[in-house]
């Protein structure tokens, strides 16, 4: 009998776990079930009308490498892109205006000072406090704290008003009042820890030679054919019959010897038994399915919020956009009080996701501190993305595509404390070694995270069935003895 293992949600944390358990061990049977009728969870890819517009994540991080790593094992090398050589910037609103942010400024902190002095983001005030930033004692005391308290601790409110509050809560969808700075920047606290100043940190790095600002463009890549060319390739590489779709998983209940029980479907559910589950849907679903077998690990689970936004893909000629679209996109503060969150000037940071004369934007709405606007409807949210855009970027006319993706629950906000959680829901796992956690919810939301999640849970459950197989051979053995 061939061990199985069941891995439930098919996003890329759970594909990447399926792929590495192929990897790891030929022998194992592996079961991928997916509630819904398509692969990539949050990963989707639209092609329409010329225009490739993604409903998700649009780019990765080539360092740490989990995704690139991923990206040639599955000889999608000539698929791999980096961002336009040009443009390297992002626009923050201020006022009426879109100001660049300042060449040098990455998320939370200015690696170059003259830049942000020049920059009219800030009041003089507001430049003169985050100056003082090196001046200022270091937290000696350990424990996590906001990402709000942390900047404005360091740098002032107006510096984390206008500046890094846009820049993070594009990231993360989130309230930084609410974010860990411990889970999300823990790179910005070990600064302030090492040298005192994250300041000091930053102007004594190695000046890269990109005048970029904003992200670190040049250190993401995409593919060519979007996002869904990563889940194909996964999903082919699978042992045929491994992919089951429209099979949400609604209870877990552990056998003997390490054993699970699956129940999949509601109604008239069926029943499967394996020898090992890795569990890359989202927390909450965790919580769900572990409630009646660990009330610890499952509220631990249902303690992990979920943010809900929207993205809004919108083409037009590029004749009707008075905006020179000299940069990647514009991030908007909440203090603007607008009602989207960003919008990423997609085909001007992956060339060829437009029709020749064409522009594609990506409007992102909602998220933890605009949550109200979720309730609008499809068609509402396409007109709020319309309405700011065209004001914002002066717009004449209408688009010539509208696409819109909703992601109801779909981000974990790593609110203070989150390293903690995490901890403890290891702990709790403990007491199940062939059950492992993957997915977004644990230790980072970006692809490579996730794929590393799914690749290191398959390998301690492929461990785990070793262990098992070698004891019970053991035993065979000394019964034959
Ligand atoms: C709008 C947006 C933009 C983003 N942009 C970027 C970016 O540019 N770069 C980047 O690196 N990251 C980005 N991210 C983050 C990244 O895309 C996600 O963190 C990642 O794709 C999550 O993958 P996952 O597999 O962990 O979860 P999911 O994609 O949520 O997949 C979980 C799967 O589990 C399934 N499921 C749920 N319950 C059950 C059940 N009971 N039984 C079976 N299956 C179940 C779901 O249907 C789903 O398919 C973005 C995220 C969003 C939402």
């Amino acid at each position: 009998m061939r061990p199985c293992v069941a891995v439930i949600g098919g996003g890329i944390s759970g594909l990447a776990a399926a792929h590495r358990l192929t990897e790891l061990d030929a022998s194992l049977d592996v079961v991928l079930l997916e509630s819904r009728g398509q692969l990539g969870g949050v990963l989707e890819t639209a092609n329409e009308q010329g225009f490739l517009v993604e409903g998700a994540a649009d780019s990765f991080l080539t360092t740490p490498t989990a995704a690139v790593d991923l990206c040639h094992r599955l000889g999608l090398d000539a698929e791999l892109m980096g961002t336009a050589k040009t443009c390297r910037t992002a626009f923050v609103l201020s006022g009426e205006r879109l100001l660049p942010v300042p060449v040098g400024f990455h998320l939370m902190a200015p690696s170059r000072m003259w830049p942000l002095i020049k920059s009219p983001i800030l009041s003089w005030r507001g430049k003169l406090r985050a100056g003082l930033e090196c001046l200022l004692p270091a937290r000696r005391t350990d424990g996590d704290e906001s990402v709000q308290s942390f900047v404005c601790r360091r740098f002032g409110k107006e510096l984390f008003e206008r500046l890094v509050q846009p820049l993070v809560s594009g990231i993360y969808t989130g309230d930084p009042q609410r974010l860990s700075i411990e889970a999300t920047f823990p790179r910005f606290r070990q600064m302030e820890r090492a040298h005192g100043s994250m300041l000091r940190a930053m102007l004594r790095q190695p000046k890269s030679q990109e005048a970029s600002s904003g992200a670190r463009y040049g250190q993401f890549a995409t593919l060519r054919g979007g996002m869904t060319t990563l889940v194909n390739a996964l999903a082919e590489r699978l042992p045929p019959g491994a992919v089951q779709l429209d099979s949400p998983v609604s209870a877990l209940q552990p056998l003997d010897r390490g054993r699970w029980q699956l129940e999949i479907g509601g109604g008239c559910p069926r029943f499967m038994q394996v020898e090992g589950v890795i569990h890359a849907a989202p927390a909450h679903q965790g919580a769900k399915l572990l409630q009646d077998v660990d009330a610890e690990l499952a509220e631990e689970l249902h303690g992990i919020e979920y943010a809900s936004c929207a993205v809004v893909g919108l083409g037009y000629r590029r004749e009707q956009i008075g905006h020179p679209l000299n940069g990647f996109g514009l991030v908007v503060p909440l203090v603007e009080q607008r009602m989207i969150l960003s919008c990423s000037f997609s085909s001007i940071k992956y060339p060829g996701r437009a029709p020749e004369d064409a522009v594609l934007m990506r409007v992102f709405i909602g998220g933890d501190c605009q949550s109200g606007l979720m309730r609008l409807s499809r068609d509402e949210l396409i007109a709020v993305a319309e309405k700011e855009v065209a004001e914002l970027l002066q717009v004449r006319g209408e688009p010539v595509l509208r696409k819109i993706f909703k992601h109801r629950q779909a981000m974990p906000q790593y609110h203070v404390g989150h390293r903690e959680r995490i901890a403890r829901i290891g702990e709790c796992l403990r007491r199940f070694p062939s059950l492992a956690f993957a997915g977004s919810a644990l230790h980072g939301v970006g692809l490579p995270s996730c794929i590393q999640s799914g690749e290191t849970a398959a390998a301690q459950v492929a461990r785990q069935l070793a262990v098992d197989g070698a004891k019970q051979g053991d035993s065979i053995a000394q019964l034959l003895r």
